[in-house]
């Protein structure tokens, strides 16, 4: 086989480390530099010219995105798909030992995985039979106890119950409880898988000599984010007979907070017999510009390894840097730049919005929304997308809108009522033919006879369902309603026959929507006359994920920096980068917190190969209060001569914000909203709320939008066309 191409576009230090005899090896070097592929182009080495087999080649990834392109570029590279190849995350890798050997392992055969959010749940509930209060011991610091010590490769077996310590005891209590539990129902946690699959290493030494025997050779990327007992089940597993290939950054450590230890690095060249260590200096992801910029924060860091990073490429244009006037008109300059470069032609796949934490992500889906912008969202399974909570969504959907096809398509037969398939293709039929809906093409069916007996009468059964669900409900407020229709509908019955915990889970999660209901105020104090339900519906659905793109549909790219790490994008945008959001402000005064903070900045400037966006919002809302910002430091350590401020394109024209601080509210005193006749900082008076003073507006015109200081009612966002205000 020729294999030459392999070994085509890599740089002399690059094809070395591909080419390097087998043994253990440490790639230590900075973003963009090519360890990624290194590391794919050395799997195909070693299969194409060294003669390994596919299944012998075991290869760790961060993500299961990065595993899926992984088998991609093998595939290409080797010019045929591999099935045998072990390529995968740490707990993806571990899941599939479990699964081969559960006897072993001591699970069931079809244990199941218990998600954050489950574990979290049972967790509460634990704690609850436990008689801890929860606001004394929340339930979310048990949970990081338990995983903590999972992590560390602690049975509560182990651990001591220390003196008095009353912490440790009853950590300790709710630990123990909490594996009996999982223990009982056959379930196994995130860190859970990990830590049985090094004990299956442990307990099982002649699995442990099989797999050393089988594997020829295993690489693991992002080396700098592995935590104690991944580390440990690599090392166990490879003894002095598997070698090892490891790539990582130590400016990319970034999972700190969850245990993963930077160490490692250090203490690979200790455990692994004479390591060849590779450096690789040379950037090809960004342009100079925005390579600069990185390395000029991450210079402010202490204690690293140290790595020089340059790269050939075009300066390049400048970071943009934009002061949002708020969170909305932050989004809606990102929105506006995001269209300009689709119009140009970009795919939107190669635009990513990056933000600090998941809450960050709503303002800028909404204006994506409002856009028409297609965009996914990566990681992590929000409320509203939880399967039990779209059905019972559909439901009351239904209650405001018969017409509502996906809602009608979702719960037809959820719960199960004997509507087949074929009924359902029929109503499609029939409604496309007629150009009406499911709901109305389902009651023609039923009225002029075309469906089989016993189809026509479960249909009908579900109508009648319907409008009963109505008829009680319209007396009902929301959360009253939310309760009845999740049991009269047989949702809850439905998943109380679920067996285990993931039922019990989701008849916790339709009861956490009653609560939702229950605390559901319309976004806006708008005056508009709007029925609750409505209101709360189209809530629910631009949160849920049916506004997202399709997985195969080019769409933008919203994620965590977190979830960033190792990708690249051909634009960027860094999003609410403001001090005390990030860096957040839990870990700006600890010194640790605060560089992993900044290697997080780090990492989302490197993810940027042409085109880079900063972006703050002067004055934000999030979780219910207002904060004014400054650009974070991080911001602040970038050189001015990669920056480029954007002028504020909004009809405020007022001093630009970079790099002072934040504006009172008088700063934009007497501009005028236009087309309103009213001016920001003028007093007004409501004929409810009483006196204020005007904070902020949105929008222009009869659809203007203004935010009121009142003095003795707090601030309040008003549709200026029915706030009827006087300007005093
Ligand atoms: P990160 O630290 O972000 O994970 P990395 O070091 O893994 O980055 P890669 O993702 O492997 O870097 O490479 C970055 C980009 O540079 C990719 O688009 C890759 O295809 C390209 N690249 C790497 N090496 C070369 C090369 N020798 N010639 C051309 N392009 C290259
Ligand atoms: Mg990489």
């Amino acid at each position: 086989m020729d294999v030459s191409h392999i070994l085509n576009n890599l740089n002399d230090a690059q094809r070395d480390a591909v080419t390097a005899p087998l043994g253990n090896m440490l790639v230590l070097a900075g973003a963009g530099s090519g360890k990624t592929r290194v590391l794919v182009h050395r799997i195909a080495w070693l299969i194409a010219a060294e003669g390994l087999s596919a299944h012998q080649v075991m290869a760790v990834t961060f993500t299961n995105k990065a595993a899926r392109e992984m088998r991609g570029r093998l595939e290409e590279l080797l010019g045929y798909a591999n099935r045998n190849m072990w390529v995968g995350t740490f707990h993806g890798l571990a899941h599939r030992l479990l699964k081969m050997h559960w006897r072993e392992a001591k699970l069931n055969e079809n244990f199941q995985i218990l998600d954050a959010d489950d574990q979290l749940r049972l967790v509460k509930r634990i704690a609850k039979q436990l008689d801890l209060d929860e606001s004394h011991w929340p339930a979310r610091q048990i949970v990081g106890f338990i995983n903590a010590q999972k992590d560390e490769g602690r049975r509560a077996a182990h651990i001591d119950p220390g003196q008095g310590d009353l912490y440790q005891r009853t950590m300790l209590r709710a630990y123990t409880a909490y594996e009996e539990a999982c223990e009982r129902s056959g379930i196994v946690d995130f860190a859970e898988l990990l830590l049985r699959a090094h004990e299956l290493w442990l307990y099982h030494p002649e699995l442990l000599q099989l797999y050393r025997q089988r594997f020829g050779h295993i690489l693991v990327d992002e080396f700098q984010d592995t935590n104690t007992i991944q580390y440990a089940w690599l090392r166990v597993l490879a003894g002095d007979v598997v070698s090892i290939t490891a790539v990582g950054d130590d400016d990319q450590s970034i999972y700190g907070w969850r245990g993963a230890k930077i160490e490692n690095i250090q203490q690979f060249s200790r455990d692994f017999s004479e390591p060849r260590m590779v450096r690789l200096e040379q950037n090809y992801r960004s342009t100079a510009n925005i390579l600069n910029a990185a390395n000029a924060v991450i210079s402010h860091n202490s204690d690293r390894l140290g790595k020089e990073l340059w790269t050939e490429g075009l300066e390049g244009e400048k970071i943009d840097f934009y002061a949002g006037f708020n969170e909305q008109d932050e989004a809606r300059f990102v929105v506006d730049e995001i269209q300009k470069h689709v119009n140009n032609g970009m795919a939107r796949t190669e635009l990513a919005i990056l933000y600090r934490s998941n809450a960050q992500s709503r303002v800028m889906e909404e204006a994506l929304i409002r856009a028409g912008v297609p965009y996914r969202i990566y990681g992590g399974q929000r409320f509203y997308d939880r399967l039990e909570i779209k059905n019972a969504l559909a439901y009351m959907r239904l209650l405001n809108n018969r017409h509502d096809d996906a809602a009608i398509e979702r719960v037809i037969n959820t719960p199960v009522r004997g509507i087949g398939a074929k009924t359902v293709e029929t109503m499609r039929e029939y409604a496309r033919d007629h150009g009406c809906s499911m709901w109305h093409a389902g009651s023609s069916l039923i009225v002029n006879k075309h469906l089989p007996n016993r189809a026509a009468s479960c249909l009908e059964d579900f109508y009648n369902l319907i409008e009963k669900l109505d008829n009680d409900t319209t007396e009902l407020d929301l959360a009253d309603i939310a309760d009845h229709v999740i049991t009269v509908s047989g949702l809850i019955e439905h998943h109380k026959k679920e067996k285990g915990e993931k039922g019990q889970a989701r008849v916790e999660n339709l009861e956490e929507l009653v609560s939702a209901c229950k605390v559901f105020e319309p976004a806006e104090d708008s005056e508009e006359e709007r029925s609750l339900l409505a209101e709360f519906l189209d809530t629910a659905a631009l949160d849920a994920g049916e506004a997202q793109a399709d997985e195969f549909e080019d769409s933008v790219q919203l994620m965590t920096l977190h979830s960033a790490k190792g990708l690249e994008f051909h634009t960027v945008f860094m999003v609410g980068v403001e001090e005390g959001l990030f860096p957040h402000k839990m870990s700006i005064s600890e010194p640790g917190r605060l560089e992993e903070e900044r290697r997080l900045c780090y990492v989302g400037i490197t993810r940027a190969m042409h085109k880079l966006y900063i972006t703050i919002a002067e004055s934000r809302r999030m979780h219910g209060s207002e904060t004014y910002n400054t650009p974070s430091r991080f911001v602040k350590e970038i050189p001015v001569e990669y920056l480029n401020e954007i002028r504020m394109q909004a009809k405020v024209s007022r001093p630009m914000s970079f790099g002072r601080a934040a504006p009172s509210s008088a700063s934009f005193d007497n501009y005028a909203i236009p087309e309103t006749g009213i001016a920001l900082g003028q007093r007004v008076i409501h004929s409810i709320f009483g006196e204020g003073v005007v904070l902020n507006f949105e929008g222009q015109g009869k659809s203007a939008r203004v935010q009121v200081n009142f003095d003795n009612q707090g601030s309040k966002w008003l549709v200026l066309a029915y706030a009827n205000l006087q300007v005093i």
